[in-house]
């Protein structure tokens, strides 16, 4: 069994070990070596594992992986094979572990304002690239929190953080353990580790945590979306957190320099302009359904059909919505047949007594379907002409 490190120190980010077992890694040309005693994490409990490097007389190996078997035994992916019995010197990245233990921490502190002010329960944490997630079991099976909960949460959280508690980590005895107010029941019986973040929160965990409570930073709450009949909220803590208000002042700034206007009217403004956008289309709209509606009048013919009116048109791409609206428009009227190729859509349509089916004209000329009256496809604007040929020549 690997003597964990991390366990006394989280913030021990070089050790010195001895490379107990060696075997082939999972992926073509690397290796696994179990050491000793590590400081390097292996993934668990929802945190991700640490990276860093071996170096040892003769070179060095990059740490990629971290897992843990069964038998407690720490194994490092590396990209060489370092042989058994190698004295080693770990260096672990301290920055991502550090950024790790933020989120982690913030964690813990977000699951015990949630158990106090809400009552709810935590489920599991996911630790992701960008933002972390816990879904919460919520009184009445809620799957959602209002603005004034995400508020109180993030506020009661935030004041912990600022009181800088210091955060413990221990393995008591049975006798102490079942004296401890615990958040949940450890879900391990032996070798349990308590985590206690000042007076707020005290759970069973295995993981990494910062030494006080101020090392986390800060705790904002991104999302909370329903999840599985849970309420799954996203969010980030410390480092994360002043990057993602970094990101988001930016895209706030660059978005109120468009509209021409202050942050705190950015929503405002934004609605406005979404308004006078559909308002300037409906306008635009109508005026394409007439320009449309002009010219099928233009080009229709009255002579080869027995008193039909046809309409041979030729044109360029046309917003559906207008067409659609000129063609409805156009054969409401009596004795209407409309071939119509706006770019490469087709549109044929009659009047209602016009017997031609026009659904079946279309597949002769193009691609499309439809009902009988109103068929619609795409084909290249000489279908239009053949279509023309053929009801000329077939209906006469
Ligand atoms: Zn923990």
């Amino acid at each position: 069994m690997t003597e964990r490190l991390y366990y006394e120190d989280s913030y021990l980010w070089e050790f010195d070990g001895t490379v107990t077992r060696v075997r082939e890694g999972k992926k073509a040309g690397t290796w696994e070596a179990a050491l000793d005693r590590s400081a390097f994490y292996p993934t668990s409990g929802g945190q991700p594992f640490d990276t860093g490097k071996f170096v040892f007389a003769g070179g060095e190996a990059e740490v990629t992986d971290v897992e843990v078997d069964r038998e407690g035994e720490v194994w490092h992916t590396l990209d060489k094979v370092v042989p058994e019995g190698t004295a080693v010197h770990g260096v672990i990245d301290g920055k991502r572990r550090t950024d790790h233990m933020e989120q982690h921490g913030g964690e813990h502190m977000l699951a015990g304002a949630i158990w106090e002010k809400l009552q709810g329960t935590t489920i599991g944490l996911h630790l992701g690239q960008e933002d972390s997630t816990i879904d919460v079991a919520l009184p009445g099976e809620r799957t959602h929190l209002t603005e004034e909960e995400i508020c109180l949460l993030e506020d009661t959280v935030n004041e912990r953080i600022r009181l800088d508690a210091p955060i413990r980590c221990w393995f008591p005895e049975e006798e102490e353990l079942a004296q401890l107010p615990l958040r949940k029941a450890p879900t391990v019986t032996e070798h349990v580790r308590i985590v206690a973040m000042g007076d707020f929160e005290m759970v069973a965990c295995g993981g990494t945590h910062p030494s006080s409570t101020g090392r986390i930073g800060m705790l904002k709450i991104l999302s909370v979306i329903p999840a599985k009949g849970k309420a799954r909220i996203s969010f980030v803590c410390g480092g994360r957190a002043a990057a993602v208000f970094r990101k988001y002042m930016r895209c706030a700034d660059k978005a109120g320099a468009a509209l021409s206007c202050p942050v705190e009217k950015l929503s405002r403004s934004a609605s406005e302009l979404k308004s006078r956008l559909a308002e300037a289309e409906r306008k635009a709209n109508r005026f394409e359904t007439k320009e449309l509606l002009e010219q099928f009048r233009q080009a229709e013919s009255t002579g080869d059909l027995k008193g039909i009116t046809l309409a041979a048109v030729i044109t360029g791409e046309a917003d559906p919505r207008a067409v659609s609206a000129a063609v409805s428009e156009y054969i409401e009227e009596k004795g209407k047949l409309l071939l119509l190729a706006a770019g490469e859509r087709l549109t044929f349509a009659r009047s209602a007594d016009v017997k031609v089916d026009m659904a079946e004209l279309i597949r002769r000329v193009g691609r499309g379907g439809g009902r009988p009256d109103l068929a619609s496809g795409a084909g290249i604007p000489e279908c239009v002409n053949v279509a023309r040929k053929i009801l000329v020549t077939e209906m006469k």
